[in-house]
């Protein structure tokens, strides 16, 4: 960290700045520039409050030089993460299609969508069974109800099985049925949830939050991992802007950004971010060609009927033509969309 003095401080507020650092058992290096001097700060094992210094006579600005997290980071970690879930690796390579309807409707509605995406060649299936909604008077999800129907569909299709865990209540029974935990947007600074998914023995797949920026997002990341679950899998999926033609603003920086700093596996979500099934593929393909691990996407074969989000759901159809593009592109980027023959029926 770096506390950068006005022009005008007088050496009294240097050496109370250099007073305070060490106060806290930290090193400070003055260092005078030409015009200012800024007061270097070390010795520190984790992050260090900037407030500490910032309304200290004298004082400009405080700046973070290195970043707040750790374990989620290239310089703790330096090679990709992959995470194995049965026979899918997700990271590395590969490229991952998590596929399914926004809501499990009934036993029937989720198999003939599972065998409709693993038919085109989906390496996972996704469905709520607990839904986040604006609105309590919307469709709140089947429940326990559909944690057994995803189970169920599992069993008949070898599909894993991707599934949201709205608060603690439910995680334990989520966490039994789902292959990988689904942390949905709303809840990415749940702190109390994150930390018990980082207990919960599975794969994290964590939404980035509408309004998170990218080193919030990494800090809930950093929560789970700090518990010691290092299987997380981050989920770009749109964040507000003032662009009202989707949706949300498919933030597609933030996968590379992301890939940068994190050896986690990024994978991005267009659905919830183009809210229009017409825009979804386009979106899909920009995630892929900057470098995402894999795609969630909506599917829904009676997409009028739906519970929720029908407006969203690719046709059966669409999701072979996307299935058709990411395949092409993934040749030219070298990466690969493993075929399900490789796949362990569980
Ligand atoms: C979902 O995946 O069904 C969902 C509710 O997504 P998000 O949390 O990104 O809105
Ligand atoms: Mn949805």
């Amino acid at each position: 960290m770096l506390v950068v003095m006005r022009m005008d401080a007088s050496p009294d507020q240097i050496d109370g700045v250099v007073r305070r650092v060490e106060s806290h058992g930290l090193k400070a290096s003055p260092i005078a520039g030409a015009q200012r001097t800024a007061v270097g700060i070390t010795g520190n094992l984790g992050v260090v409050e900037p407030g500490l210094f910032e309304s200290l006579p004298g004082v400009l600005e405080v700046i973070q030089v290195s970043h707040p997290y750790k374990l989620v980071s290239r310089e703790f970690h330096a090679e990709d993460t992959i995470l194995e879930v049965g026979d899918v690796k997700i990271g590395g390579r590969d490229l991952l299609i998590i596929a399914g309807p926004c809501s499990v409707e009934s036993y029937e509605q989720t198999l003939r969508i599972a065998e409709t995406v693993k038919a085109s060649g989906a390496h996972l299936l996704r469905g709520g069974a607990f839904k986040p909604r604006t609105s309590p008077y919307s469709f709140q999800g089947l429940g326990r109800e559909g944690l057994k129907i995803l189970a169920r569909v599992r069993e008949v299709t070898g599909l894993p099985v991707v599934t949201e865990a709205l608060d603690i209540d439910v995680l334990d029974d989520v966490a039994e049925v789902a292959d990988i935990v689904q942390i949905g947007a709303r809840n990415m600074q749940n702190y109390t949830l994150l930390r018990r998914a980082g207990q919960c023995g599975r794969p994290i797949l964590l939404k980035r939050g509408m309004n998170a920026t990218v080193t919030e997002w990494l800090l809930a990341a950093e929560y789970i991992l700090d518990q010691g679950n290092e299987q997380v899998i981050l989920c770009e999926r749109g964040i507000r802007t003032f662009a009202d033609h989707t949706r949300s603003t498919l933030d597609v920086a933030a996968i590379p950004a992301v890939k940068q700093i994190s050896h986690l596996p990024v994978i991005a979500d267009p659905s919830h971010a183009a809210g229009q099934r017409d825009k979804v593929i386009p979106l899909a393909r920009a995630a892929v060609a900057v470098g995402a691990d894999g795609l969630m996407v909506e599917v829904h074969d009676e997409p009028d009927e739906a519970l929720s989000d029908g407006n969203q759901a690719l046709l059966p159809g669409q999701f072979v033509e996307l299935m058709e593009e990411i395949r092409l592109l993934a040749s030219v980027l070298d990466r690969q969309v493993p075929s399900q023959a490789s796949q362990r029926s569980l």
